[in-house]
């Protein structure tokens, strides 16, 4: 048995919620999109990107309930090009039916 591992502070944990479903969860296990000044709206894995940001779980149907009810406009304040909509949608393509409820390594760089 190996014993103190367990972290000593208290600390909030960042809970951000879903703009589609509203489901709140812990930053990490959300996906952002910011809205970059010189790059527009982009992906942002790291979570580190400066800019206005929304969440979104990592599961299909909210991505497309977003796309659908324009809450990705709403939520970062500006309209969407169809080619940002359209690099989000191959993402979007590329997540599962429903949130895996294991902790899994989704690779999320290249
Ligand atoms: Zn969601």
């Amino acid at each position: 048995m190996v014993q103190g591992k367990q972290p000593v502070r208290r600390r909030h944990v960042p809970q951000r919620s879903c703009i589609a479903c509203r489901r709140t969860d812990s930053k990490r296990s959300l996906i952002r999109v910011v809205r970059t000044p010189q790059q527009g709206v982009q992906l942002d894995p790291t979570g580190k990107l400066a800019g206005r940001g929304a969440y979104l779980c990592q599961a299909r149907p909210c991505w497309q309930k977003a796309f659908k009810s324009s809450a990705l406009n709403r939520a970062l304040k500006t309209s969407l090009t169809v080619d940002e909509l359209a690099a989000l949608r191959v993402y979007a393509d590329s997540l599962p039916d429903a949130l895996e409820s294991e902790e899994s390594d989704v690779a999320l760089t290249g």
